[in-house]
């Protein structure tokens, strides 16, 4: 038996055969062929091809993993009519009179360097987006399109690597797990497998490709990020358990949907979801969460090449407050900064980005920026129950700028008559200690806290999230972070408002007593999270002495 450590991508546990992931490309050779005009005819219709199998692939990713994460192969379309790489192409054609397959080759070659060499982690994640483009122009030159391998029985595939087009053109109902050597968290493979929920590991090193083979019996636990190879009877048997227990636990959750968030004694907590974009909608309404505790909306900026229009925004904040006809939609204004960057804004270079111009501090900097996004929101307000709130906060003042800009904002849409509901709640994220600690000054300047656990935890104990060395100091449970919570939950009931927590430990199983104990009024989680947080919820007794 050998386990070999990786990142989970997917949470979900699978065992079985092993499948090496074979790529039959043909292996590309120099050919001087003197015959530019040809090479260049060739490339051309291999070109087309492409696109055309590509728009295929966009047709079935659209149905089976969404709009959003069909995006990659609208990409991969953009990459193969990109202007520089058709021209490093034909020149070399030109040039040196070679064939078409050894052009494409060499400016993939050369492409793909060029985004690992970036600092940007998607724009480095786009160099295995280059080479699947590239090889799949050569497979078309060269007629020559096996691809990746069918598989007759399910299997657990293993690669060095899987690129986009790959993940989705295998077949669902064949893969039990996918694990591979490489591969970033921010990958759109890891981005698919998550939302095809399909237990996945990445990362687990070179090693392990050069050890399996083929028909290996072997488990792929997304819990713990372990692939283990020649399972022994025992640890096979107690896989096979966990599974039965995860699918046991996952239909019986099912029974949960339509039922109050309410403990033994009594005590009712809202269960809301976090969501990044409005393709997460489906899941939310499968969730039967009551409402939306946190939508991330930097992420339409990040998925944009230049700011977001006022009439875009709105669209997209409406199509949520829509499909949430009964419960709260809670939009946290963009938070970008630190690991979140967008080209556009061209910040500066900075030191320590976590404590840098982040968030409001940003928004309140470029205060047109900012105003778009809040008429946006107040206009996307008469479509439902709306809450707006700020991240990053960490003064009155700041606060107080943020809530003038939103008065501007409702007076510059009365001018232009544009309509807007009265009773859009405000809301701050309590995730500075600094907010925490003067928690009691804030609350009677909104409706409701939210508190993000993950910066707070962060800044409280000077441990950057970003690092994973760092896990061993980071104790989310930490005494300090605990008392800031309950420090902000007794003065925003002080002074009336509601409190939520929005961060990871809102998932938190073993943290749930003592939230609802404090008086958090509502957890936000993953939609996934929703039944789960329930049940747990459903399942206490806080008239009992505390455990
Ligand atoms: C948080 O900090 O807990 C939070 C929810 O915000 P984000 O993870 O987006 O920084
Ligand atoms: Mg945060």
């Amino acid at each position: 038996m050998i386990t070999f450590q990786g990142k989970s991508v997917y949470g979900a546990i699978a065992s079985g055969k092993i499948a090496l992931l074979t790529r039959t490309r043909p292996e590309v050779k120099r050919d001087k062929t003197g015959n530019p005009p040809k090479e260049l005819a060739r490339f051309a219709a291999a070109k087309d091809k492409a696109i055309l199998e590509l728009r295929a692939l966009y047709e079935k990713a659209l149905k089976e993993v969404g709009e959003a994460n069909a995006k990659i192969f609208e990409i991969h379309i953009m990459m193969a009519e990109d202007e520089d790489f058709n021209e490093s192409i034909t020149d070399m054609i030109l040039s040196q009179e070679v064939n078409a397959e050894y052009a494409v080759s060499i400016t993939s070659d050369n492409f793909a360097r060029m985004f690992t060499a970036m600092e940007d982690s998607y724009m480095q994640a786009r160099a295995a987006d280059i080479r699947d483009v590239s090889g799949r122009i050569i497979a078309c030159l060269t007629d020559n399109h096996s691809g990746v391998t069918a598989f007759r029985d399910p299997v657990i595939i293993c690669a060095d690597d899987l690129a986009p087009s790959e993940t989705v053109s295998l077949d669902k109902s064949k893969v039990l797990a996918f694990v591979t050597a490489h591969g970033s968290y921010n990958s759109h493979t890891a981005i698919l497998a998550r939302n095809m929920s399909i237990p996945a590991i990445i990362g687990v090193g070179e090693e392990f490709l050069s050890v399996i083979k083929n028909g290996d019996t072997a488990i792929a636990d997304g819990f713990t990020g372990q692939f283990i190879l020649h399972p022994d009877k025992k640890t096979l048997q107690s896989a096979k358990e966990k599974q039965a227990v995860e699918a046991e636990k996952k239909e019986l959750l099912q029974k949960l949907k339509g039922k109050e968030n309410i403990t033994k004694d009594g005590t009712r907590v809202h269960i809301y979801a976090n969501i990044g974009s409005v393709d997460d909608i489906g899941a939310v309404l499968l969730s039967d969460a009551d409402g939306i505790g946190l939508f991330r909306s930097e992420f339409l900026y990040m998925g944009s090449k230049d700011y977001p229009s006022e009439e875009e925004q709105c669209k997209v904040y409406s199509r949520v407050l829509e499909s949430m006809p009964s419960g709260r939609v809670i939009i946290r204004t963009l938070d970008i900064g630190a690991d979140k960057q967008v080209d556009y804004f061209r910040m500066e270079k900075e030191e320590n980005p976590a404590l840098g111009l982040r968030a409001v501090r940003l928004c309140l900097s470029r205060p047109e920026i900012f105003k778009t996004q809040l008429r946006a929101l107040y206009r996307a307000s008469a479509f439902g129950k709306l809450g707006i709130m700020f991240p990053m906060i960490t003064s009155p003042s700041e606060l107080s700028a943020c809530l003038a800009l939103c008065e501007q904002a409702k007076r510059e849409l009365t001018l232009a008559g544009k309509k807007y509901a009265p009773d859009v709640e405000i809301g701050i994220m309590i995730e500075t200690p600094a907010a925490a600690i003067i928690s009691d000054r804030l609350a009677p300047m909104v409706d409701f806290f939210s508190i993000g656990t993950n910066d707070l935890t962060q800044y409280t104990l000077a441990c950057d999230r970003q690092n994973p060395r760092l896990e061993k100091f980071c104790d989310t449970h930490h005494e300090a972070v605990l008392r800031l919570i309950r420090a902000a939950t007794e003065n925003a009931h002080r002074a009336g408002a509601w409190v939520g927590i929005c961060g990871e430990l809102a998932a938190d199983l073993s943290l749930t007593e003592t939230f609802l104990r404090m008086g958090i009024d509502e957890l936000s989680v993953s939609p996934s999270f929703v039944l789960k947080l329930r049940e747990r919820v459903r399942g206490l007794d806080l008239s009992a002495y505390p455990q």
